[in-house]
């Protein structure tokens, strides 16, 4: 495989091969393209890794969240609470179900939603809550849902950085009403674009199946199995459902989750002793004990000599490809102009929206590779 890059560290490279090839082309000899066999044995799998009844597998992680809303009744008028240090499509969702996202700050430690924030942002009109799961790092979801409980508030899960974190015996959709995933190009196990939910209430995923597809009683692989018969629409639905030639690309890579989270944690350790005590460089906080995280993104927060773009530019400088992840979504011009957000909103998030960087990690990364990285920060806050 070429990286035809001027980077000596890509930001991000795939490790599909051989077996997903024969895979897909496997999947295209077979007459059923669309939402099929292939399909239910991918969220068959999903759901045994999980550990959840149901998992529906869908186009992306935004129309896994849109649903995910719709099912649950979220919509005009409605309020649910989420983080603004994500990626703009967990917010886009919410606003794509016709309610209003209420952001809440972050922890420094971690970037994820301050529990303690958000009870003291819950109204009348909220519905639900909409924690991310940054990086990789699992929210505290045993307050999460303690907190939804005694509001009667949903719970929804974005876990598109998370489908291998764990807290204790707490996993993505153990305490979620659903949780969402995504096989995005650059996620941790990829199709180029896909996503999946998770749902462990039989009638929640009977909705959600309905919205997933037009709210259609018969889905197309069914038609082309047992020939034409008639189907109803019962509710309005969306057209979210996953191809079979995307769920092939998938399959195989389900064997390797295992084996690549232990290669990323392997090269995330390199990073930490790396870097630890390096000035001008701070590391989000260690994984707490009993958890597991699932090392999607390695952010580094700088400071010192050099703004944080020129820190991005010393990088690319040094043949060192990296990402931001992320400048928070109150502050991009739609939420500011729409909602009146101003910088100082969230004090928490925007700190970290000036200082973070992502650094290369993908199991494809050599442990030389990690150290040129390592090396590079070095010079560069040596000045
Ligand atoms: C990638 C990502 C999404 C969106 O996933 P898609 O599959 O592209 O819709 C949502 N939330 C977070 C945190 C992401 O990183």
């Amino acid at each position: 495989m070429t990286a035809s890059s001027r980077f000596k560290v890509p930001f991000f490279l795939h490790d599909l091969g051989q077996e997903e090839i024969d895979a897909v082309a496997a999947a295209i000899r077979h007459p059923v393209l669309t939402t099929g066999e292939t399909v239910a044995r991918l969220e068959a799998q999903l759901a045994e890794y999980l550990g959840c009844r149901h998992v529906l597998a869908t186009t992306s992680c935004t129309g896994a969240l849109h649903i995910s809303l719709l099912a649950l009744g979220i919509g005009p008028g409605d309020e649910v609470i989420t983080t603004p240090m994500t990626f703009i499509a967990t917010a886009a969702a919410i606003l794509e179900a016709g309610a209003t996202p209420v952001f809440v700050d972050v922890e420094p430690e971690t970037g994820n939603l301050d529990v303690g924030c958000v009870a003291a942002a819950i109204t009348e009109r909220t519905r639900a809550i909409l924690p991310v799961h940054l990086y990789g790092r699992l929210c505290d979801m045993v307050a999460l849902r303690e907190l939804a409980r005694q509001r009667g508030l949903h719970l929804i899960e974005d876990a598109a950085h998370c489908l291998e974190g764990r807290s204790g015996e707490v996993r993505p959709a153990s305490l979620g009403d659903t949780a969402c995933f995504s096989f995005y190009a650059t996620k941790n196990i990829t199709c180029g674009e896909g996503g999946a939910l998770a749902v462990n209430d039989d009638a929640l995923h009977e909705r959600l199946r309905l919205l997933r597809l037009h709210g259609m009683t018969k889905s197309g692989a069914e038609r082309a199995s047992r020939g034409y018969e008639h189907w109803d629409m019962v509710l309005m639905g969306w057209k979210y459902n996953m191809s079979n030639i995307e769920a092939a690309l998938l399959l195989p890579q389900m064997g390797r989750i295992e084996r690549n989270l232990a290669r990323r944690e392997a090269l995330a350790q390199r990073y930490e002793v790396g870097l630890a005590g390096l000035d001008g460089v701070r590391l989000f906080a260690p994984p707490a004990p009993g958890t597991r995280h699932a090392r999607h993104l390695f952010p580094i927060l700088v400071e010192g000599r050099l703004p944080r773009d020129g820190w991005i530019a010393a990088l690319h400088a040094e043949g060192v490809s990296v990402m931001v992840n992320y400048r928070p979504v109150h502050l991009t011009r739609y939420f500011s102009e729409r909602f009146g957000f101003k910088p100082g909103s969230f004090p928490v998030a925007e700190w970290i929206g000036e200082r973070v960087i992502s650094l290369p990690l993908y199991p494809r990364m050599s442990d030389a590779d990690v150290d040129l990285v390592v090396e590079a920060l070095h010079r560069i806050a040596r000045g």
